[in-house]
């Protein structure tokens, strides 16, 4: 079926109304929820084929994020999809108000490769709990994924509801022409300003996941230990291709060789003498990335790692050691398994170097002064972030999860996903037992009638 085709049939389901129904949006949510556990072994396979992911990974970072929305949802929809009362305003007496969540209609979702399973149905499920229908696009570098996705969604939705379009660029843009009601879109910032672009035509509305430069800073008083292994884990997961990955370190001087000597022992301990060998450490997505990868680190001066392999687009975990900020290194997002680490001498020089990009989408700081933490987070803007580990936030559901300036607009996660999707209407009933002669006019002679009320009101 042509995609104009699925979009009309999508139109006309919305427009029946079947979707206003929270029984049958909680329905359809439990009947994936179920088809999820039951595709485990499948979709942690499809991964696993797409970019060598480990499955201890896929559960942490793929399934079971999206089986927790799954389940929060599901328990909460009712109650997230209620009218809610709000104080009324005395200059409306007698009145009530209340705000009602309204489905915005046809969505389009775009995702990327890189979390390929759980970026694509974290929002989808946001769209469904608020009463959308959803034409999701899955990424053309993770097939295997997208294929798995695609049977998923078509065995549990009918078409006219929730529908997959597998392809790449030309369809992403034949979608990104079409009138759409509200489009979610997860992947790079150049891309993410073509959405916006498209939108704009039409002036839909839009969230946008994009990506940055996220800086990850290290002062003399952190505990360099738990540094070195949180920023292991948080850097190398899923090969460093993970959007609020550390992208690069800034360390205090004085902390700078202890930390690196930490830093290798702790890499060892995750991934042993041979990285490449280990089950747990994933691959470059395809070739054009691993040359890019391969291209940043070509007259760097490297502390760790910087071994490549291009028959299965190996890169190990890597330490850059004192990039210039004009290197290549320090000019993109890096997107993969290279840590550039640059070190400071004064909160001054620290400014020098985040304020040279845009704001990031993620900030994480490791220190045990509060004072210095307090001012960081208050003096830098960027999506959001964590204190003494690096990553973290993305899991809890009840913090916003998004970008700011160039790393995104918008957010979701939890509840949020659910609001993303819908329009708050807000409606004011009036009383028509008393009409308040105050606002109509003649106005002469009431207008410290006026002052008074807008005081109470
Ligand atoms: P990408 O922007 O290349 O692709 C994302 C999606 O857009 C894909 O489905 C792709 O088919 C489509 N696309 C690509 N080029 C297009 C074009 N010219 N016109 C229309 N559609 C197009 O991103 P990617 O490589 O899949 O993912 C990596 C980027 O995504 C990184 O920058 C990363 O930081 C960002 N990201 C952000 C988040 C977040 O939550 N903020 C999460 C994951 C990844």
């Amino acid at each position: 079926m042509s995609i104009q085709n699925i979009v009309q049939l999508q139109k006309d389901f919305f427009k029946s109304q079947k979707t206003k129904d929270i029984s049958f949006r909680k329905k359809v949510l439990k009947s994936l929820l179920k088809e999820i556990i039951a595709r485990e072994k499948d979709i942690i396979n499809a991964i696993h084929n797409d970019f060598k992911k480990s499955e201890y990974e896929t559960v942490m970072t793929e399934i079971s994020i999206v089986l927790s929305e799954l389940k929060l949802t599901i328990k909460n929809i009712h109650k997230w999809s209620k009218p809610k009362r709000v104080l009324p305003s005395l200059l409306n007496f007698p009145s009530s108000a209340k705000i009602y969540s309204e489905p915005f209609g046809n969505t389009l979702i775009i995702s990327p490769w890189n979390y390929p399973f759980q970026l694509a149905f974290a929002p989808l499920i946001g769209a469904v709990a608020a009463g959308n229908t959803v034409l999701l696009k899955p990424s053309e570098l993770t097939p295997n994924t997208s294929n798995i996705t695609s049977e998923i969604v078509h065995k549990i939705f009918q078409q006219d509801h929730v529908s997959v379009i597998e392809g790449g660029v030309s369809v992403s843009q034949e979608l990104l022409n079409i009138r759409w009601d509200y489009i979610f879109f997860t992947g790079s910032v150049s891309v993410g300003k073509i959405v916006a672009k498209a939108a704009a035509e039409y002036l839909t509305p839009t969230t946008l996941e994009l990506g940055g430069k996220s800086p990850c800073i290290i002062d003399e008083t952190a505990s360099l230990k738990l540094a070195a292994r949180r920023i292991v884990w948080g850097k190398f997961i899923n090969c460093g291709q993970t959007c609020i990955a550390p992208d690069y370190l800034l360390i205090h001087t004085s902390a700078k060789a202890e930390f690196i000597k930490l830093f290798k022992k702790e890499l060892q301990k995750a991934y042993g003498e041979a990285p490449k060998s280990s089950e747990d450490y994933a691959r470059i997505i395809n070739s054009k990335n691993f040359e890019r990868l391969s291209d940043m680190i070509k007259g760097e001066t490297i502390a760790v790692g910087g071994k490549t392999s291009k028959e299965d687009r190996y890169i190990s975990p890597t330490i850059v050691d004192e990039p210039l900020l004009t290197s290549k290194v320090m000019q993109e997002e890096i997107f993969g398994p290279l840590l550039p680490i640059i070190s400071y001498t004064s909160e001054q020089e620290i400014g020098n170097v985040i304020s040279s990009f845009d704001k990031p989408l993620a900030f994480y700081i490791f220190s045990n002064r509060k004072n210095f933490i307090r001012k960081m987070i208050s003096e830098y803007s960027f999506g959001g972030g964590t204190i003494n580990d690096t990553t973290v936030h993305f899991a809890n559901h009840r913090l916003p999860f998004g970008g700011v300036g160039e790393s995104g607009i918008g957010s979701y996660h939890g509840k949020r996903s659910f609001d993303t999707f819908t329009h708050k209407k807000g409606i004011v009933s009036r009383g028509t037992w008393l009409d308040i002669p105050t606002r109509y006019a003649p106005y002469k002679g009431k207008l410290k009638q006026l002052k008074t009320l807008m005081k109470l009101g």
